[in-house]
């Protein structure tokens, strides 16, 4: 294997939305930057529904006119529930909380929208090596300065940088060599998903919404209407509720369809276009989010069950904000992990946010239905939190939720690893 060393001030791990997020913002600022992805894009990823608030970073990053124009996108204006009997809710409109342009967000093929963000990220001046795998940090008695990768199977690479961003997504490159993952001790779910083409679509402003189907025992299936005429469609559910007479994914689809009426209905004039894709759905936290020269961010930082698609939202800002921090510690010439803790506290804030609604989505007593016609008053709240407008105070809306439903403590862990 032949070996080559690398110098730039940043390396990020990963070019998905959030590595290719902190790639651009750090570009931008004139920041020599190298962004490794192990793959060759385009390629695959699950996570299609986008929230409103996605909006923020993408005009940031100056994407939302390419986005508007884009063939791969399908315009979302709406999430509605389906209960067990196949009985549809209202929708919910975003636009009737906000009538700004990011109450139109987006469903997206992600190896499009995935490309998007990193040409862009090319396109400001990063560099990016694809087919190029993180294998090893490098690290001194400083902290972490850079990482052995691998390109091709056939080079290795010494690549040295005061900081590198960890935004290798649920692979959690850092985490997994640091031992710092911590599971969500409840949140642990199987989801199952396929595609459709010629499914159906709902008529008029709903052709885009998201649905949530509910299955028994509070499982769930997305529905997802995308470009030419696809359907991303799966279930989230307990592993034991799923495996319970088969562990076969397309057998175990193909019966819990049959137990939905809604999905069933709606599947029925389509044609699955592929095997089901199985994974495991864990939701987790690392213990840090940074050391000296190292910051973790996007799903390599924290993963959270997807109910209410906060995923793809949670990259990008998070990304970004990974970004802006890393900026300032390389302009004041310090990376050690406290230039991190704004960061860390503002990625925590958000992500507990939506994981204390995520909570109460599986407390078989809650219904955010019924709560919203005895709260009427905390409507806004509910809306802001699952629009991903996280960066404000929701005291008074999880203190009613919590009267309602069992919704966790918020954890302790996630800051820097600072030295003693
Ligand atoms: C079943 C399921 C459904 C979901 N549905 C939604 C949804 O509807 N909406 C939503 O917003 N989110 C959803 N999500 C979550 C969403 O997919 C993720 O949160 C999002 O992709 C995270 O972006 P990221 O940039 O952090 O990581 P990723 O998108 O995973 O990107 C990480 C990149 O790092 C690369 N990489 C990994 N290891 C290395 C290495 N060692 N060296 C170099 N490169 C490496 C990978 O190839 C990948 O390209 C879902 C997730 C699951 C599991």
């Amino acid at each position: 294997m032949t070996l080559q060393t690398l110098e730039c001030d940043a390396l990020v791990i990963g070019a998905g939305p959030s590595g290719s997020a902190t790639a651009a913002v750090l570009a931008e600022q004139g920041h020599r930057v190298i962004l490794l992805e192990r793959e060759k894009f385009p390629r695959y990823k699950v996570g299609e529904s986008l929230i409103p608030h996605c909006w923020f970073p993408l005009q940031r990053l100056g994407l939302v006119d390419k986005l508007d124009s884009s063939p791969f996108v399908v315009r979302k204006h709406s999430v509605q529930f389906v209960g067990t009997d196949g009985q549809l809710s209202t929708p919910f409109y975003f636009s009737e909380h906000s009538d700004h342009d990011s109450s139109r967000t987006w469903q997206v093929v992600r190896s499009e929208f995935d490309q998007l963000l990193r040409d862009n990220a090319e396109e400001k001046g990063a560099t990016i090596l694809e087919e190029t795998a993180a294998r090893e940090l490098i690290r001194s008695d400083n902290g972490v300065e850079g990482v052995i990768a691998v390109r091709q199977r056939t080079e290795e690479l010494n690549i040295r940088a005061p900081v590198t961003i960890d935004a290798s997504g649920r692979d959690m490159f850092a985490q997994v060599r640091n031992e710092w993952r911590v599971p969500d001790p409840k949140l642990k779910k199987i989801a199952v998903w396929t595609y459709y083409r010629g499914a159906q679509r709902d008529p008029g402003i709903d052709e885009g919404a998201t649905t949530i189907a509910y299955v028994p025992g509070k499982g769930w299936f997305w529905y997802i209407p995308l470009s030419n005429d696809m359907v991303s469609v799966g279930i989230v559910a307990d592993r034991d509720y799923l495996y319970r007479d088969s562990r076969d994914p397309d057998e175990i689809f193909d019966r819990e369809v049959g137990g939905q009426p809604w999905v069933k209905a709606h599947l029925e004039p389509g044609e699955k276009t592929q095997k089901c894709r199985v994974t495991s759905d864990y939701s987790y936290r690392s213990r840090y989010c940074a050391e000296n020269g190292l910051v973790l961010t996007g799903d390599a930082f924290a993963f959270l069950d997807p109910v209410f698609s906060s995923g793809v939202f949670l990259a990008l800002q998070g990304g970004v904000m990974a970004g802006d921090a890393v900026h300032e510690a390389l302009t004041a010439g310090d990376v050690s992990a406290d230039r991190f803790a704004q960061y860390g506290d503002g990625f925590c804030d958000a992500i507990e946010a939506m994981r204390q609604l995520v909570y109460a989505f599986y407390d078989e007593t809650f219904d955010f239905g019924a709560f919203i016609q005895e709260r009427p008053d905390l409507k806004a709240d509910l809306t802001d939190c699952l629009i991903g407008n996280v960066q404000r105070d929701f005291g008074e809306l999880f203190r009613a939720v919590s009267e309602r439903a069992q919704i966790p403590t918020p954890l302790s862990y996630g800051r820097p690893l600072l030295a003693s």
